[in-house]
């Protein structure tokens, strides 16, 4: 009986796509719709029981809460009821018209058309409450807030072919009624036996009873006999021995409306002075919004079985952002506000015991389970990596988590630790090599390092934009210093021993003349230009100091619009090289100089930086190399 004429409104566009998406990429994953109904309306209970901390009116005489589940096969429909918050009409429209979430746009740009990978995609947006569109078509809401008189019922129904229809009417009951008409192909759900264990299933671990006709019952949901359907008892309050795998799973799918298998989880109960238990999960894959400054993160917080708040980012450091999971205080206050939870003693030492929690999950998986850390390092080591710098205190733990990419192997897979890395250093070698460039394959291919490489000392090759600034922070790792084997001296130590007699060559007046006119043709170009032992096959390479700012953090800054400090470079030359033999042997003084600059400048490009002027870069070059043809026809 309605009270206000029906209203029509249009879907946000994006809702309309997602219907779209959703009703043709989802087919095959039917059954979730009822995790995420079923999850609303657990959500819903669990915010109106915080309201009600500090409005008990709001229960009116009903505060039991609980969620109902029927079906009916002769109108072929599924109801799933809760007595929870509800909505005002207001609210209705906004909350079942749009998406509010961050980066939605971005969601839809990451779309590819193809219909496996869009459906993962989707399953980490989190399809929601729209997912009742895969199995009905049509779908109608009736709900009241909580508070609200019985005149102020809402009616919310949609065909999802682009619009809804929103009118007021009397609604006796609290809380929200989701009715699904089901499409031909999704009857199979309206069996209470399916039902039941599908049930089961998505909500043994919510704290709110799930009820279902009982069985006597099951043909009429009008009679009044229900029985739960599940266990009623929060997940993370049961004990970890009492607890089968696939219910920690089941669970996260609840908590993160993944539907991909988290790769490990951590449950703990602390006793003692500070009460809590933390349930931590590692996903299988990074959110879509991993890098975006305001995505959701943070753990979804209670305080004595109560729900609190989502996103409770206090209780980890950001490069754990990737970490979800669940927190429940026996000791902090209901009404506890995020403002307060930044300034309090208790949160920031909980924070120390669950980053360490993390971290000792991480290191078990890393030692059970090599492919599933390998998925994880894939997924968020970029992001575990800005701890080394950012987290001093953790830095020991984070250290052997990390992986790399080394010459090693030959795969640019970051398979290798620091543990392997020190235990096939080479006898007399003091240090930890590696070396900075853009991209692991570029990093591979420095002059800088073909020494090392040819002696058999490991170097690791690093390829993210971060890792200069994260290698600035390291000095040590087990009493081995690192060393960016483009800095300073080599400091190869007694290896030097097995190292050709470089700077024995140095030494000799004609090397030393060599050196002396390359650093005239240079000029102001170069600090210095010395013989190097740094190199095996490539003529010249350019060595910056140990505290210089490197290539990339150059093109970090630029990237920010900054301008780096300058850096004058030292050039290094490998007095073997065919080339530079032939450049001693030039009178020419402008044919040296030419040449000179052009040893400078294919070092600078070999280490991925740029020339300014590029132009005169390739007018020498075809200088260079017309002569050689001309040298050839003779
Ligand atoms: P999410 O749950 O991630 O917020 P959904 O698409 O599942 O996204 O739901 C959208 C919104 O609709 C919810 O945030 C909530 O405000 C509202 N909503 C959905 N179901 C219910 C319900 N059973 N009771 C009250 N509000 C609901
Ligand atoms: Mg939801």
């Amino acid at each position: 009986m309605s009270t206000v004429a029906a209203e029509k409104h249009g879907f946000q566009a994006e809702v309309r796509e997602l219907l779209h998406l959703m009703i043709h990429s989802l087919y095959s994953h039917k059954e979730i719709f009822l995790r995420e109904l079923i999850s609303n309306a657990s959500d819903a209970n669990d915010k109106l029981r915080f309201l009600a901390l500090s409005e008990p009116a709001l229960y009116g005489d009903d505060s039991d809460l609980r969620i109902w589940i029927s079906c009916d096969k002769t109108s072929g429909t599924v109801t799933i009821r809760d007595n929870g918050v509800g909505m005002s009409r207001e609210e209705a429209i906004a909350q079942l018209g749009t998406i509010a979430k961050s980066g939605t746009s971005e969601f839809f740009k990451r779309l590819t058309g193809d219909q496996q990978k869009d459906s993962a995609l989707i399953g980490q947006f989190g399809v929601g409450f729209y997912s009742a569109f895969i199995v009905a078509n049509e779908v109608e809401v009736l709900t009241r807030r909580a508070g609200a008189p019985s005149a102020e019922g809402v009616r919310w129904a949609s065909k999802a072919d682009g619009e809804f229809t929103i009118e007021t009417l009397e609604r006796a009951e609290r809380g929200t009624s989701v009715i699904l008409h089901l499409k031909e192909d999704a009857k199979e759900f309206c069996d209470a036996w399916r039902l039941r264990s599908l049930v089961r299933r998505y909500s043994d671990h919510i704290g709110f009873s799930v009820l279902m006709p009982t069985e006597a019952a099951k043909e009429g949901a009008k009679s009044a006999e229900w029985d739960a359907a599940n266990e009623a008892k929060a997940l993370w309050t049961r004990p970890r021995t009492e607890l089968k795998d696939e219910e920690y799973r089941e669970f996260y799918k609840h908590l993160t409306h993944d539907f991909t298998e988290p790769l490990a989880w951590s449950h703990n109960k602390v006793e003692g002075k500070r009460e809590y238990t933390s349930l931590l999960y590692l996903p299988a894959r990074a959110p879509f919004d991993l890098y975006q400054r305001d995505a959701a993160r943070g753990l979804k917080l209670y305080v004595r079985r109560v729900f609190i708040m989502d996103d409770a980012e206090q209780f980890l450091p950001l490069y754990l952002r990737f970490v979800k999971g669940v927190i429940d205080s026996n000791d902090l206050p209901l009404n506890v506000s995020r403002e307060l939870l930044q300034q309090d003693a208790e949160v920031e030492a909980m924070r120390g015991a669950l980053t360490k929690r993390a971290l000792d999950m991480l290191a078990k998986l890393s030692r059970d389970d090599a492919e599933k850390y390998a998925t994880f390092w894939k997924e968020f080591g970029a992001v575990l990596k800005e701890g080394v710098s950012d987290d001093a205190n953790s830095r020991e733990k984070i250290l052997p988590l990390v992986r790399f990419t080394s010459t090693h192997t030959e795969s640019n897979d970051p398979t290798v630790s620091l543990a392997d890395y020190l235990s096939r250093m080479k006898a007399g070698q003091q240090l930890i090599y590696y070396v900075t460039a853009e991209g692991v394959e570029s990093a591979r291919s420095q002059p800088c390092i073909e020494q090392l490489r040819a002696k058999g000392v490991e170097v690791l090759l690093m390829g993210d934009r971060v890792d200069e600034w994260v290698m600035s922070h390291l000095r040590e790792f087990e009493g081995k210093r690192f060393k960016d084997a483009a800095r300073g001296d080599l400091e190869l130590g007694s290896l030097v021993d097995a190292l050709p007699e470089a700077n024995a060559m140095a030494q000799t007046p004609e090397t030393k003349a060599v050196l002396e006119r390359v650093k005239k043709a240079l000029g102001e170009r170069v600090t210095e230009v010395r013989a190097s032992v740094r190199l095996t096959e490539s003529p010249a390479c350019l060595v910056i100091g140990d505290n210089d700012i490197g290539a990339q953090m150059r093109r970090v800054f630029e990237a920010a619009g900054q301008k780096p400090p300058e850096v004058k470079p030292t050039l290094e030359i490998n007095l073997d090289h065919a080339l530079v033999k032939s450049l001693a042997a030039t009178d020419d003084e402008a044919e040296f100089g030419e040449m000179a600059q052009l040893l400078a400048d294919q070092a600078q490009l070999a280490e991925g930086g740029r020339i300014a002027n590029a132009g005169q870069f390739v007018q020498r070059l075809n200088r260079v190399l017309g002569r050689l043809v001309a040298a050839r026809a003779v």
